[in-house]
């Protein structure tokens, strides 16, 4: 988990500070749940007036990396930044999409 790992930021173009995928299930109307994850990358462009990513983007900042000192309050926040990850519903119908092609046998 360093900074060059971190796929570009999908909203600006730059470089992630780290990416996580985060589970994501889905309730179809007809009741059936689908279950999936999404990619989500911090962005210290995109991220930083966000309340629970500012402190992340700011240990890396401090830190560079993670360490073995480090590791527990890395930790911490990036499970602050998850949870409060919001997925916008255009990424919920992509995922629906790729559930239904992957039943279907397209992919
Ligand atoms: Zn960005």
């Amino acid at each position: 988990m360093s900074a060059a790992h971190a796929p570009a930021c999908p909203r600006c173009g730059g470089d992630g500070l780290l990416a996580a995928r985060v589970p994501h299930n889905i309730e179809r109307p007809d009741g059936h749940l689908v279950r999936g994850t999404t990619q989500v990358v911090l962005c210290p462009g995109c991220d930083a007036d966000q309340p629970a990513a500012g402190p992340l983007i700011t240990y890396f900042h401090v830190h560079g990396q993670v360490n073995d000192d480090t590791v527990a309050q890395c930790a911490d926040l990036i499970h602050t930044w998850v949870a409060s990850i919001h997925i916008p519903p255009a990424d919920i119908e992509q995922i629906d999409a790729e559930a239904e092609a992957w039943r279907s046998g397209d992919l």
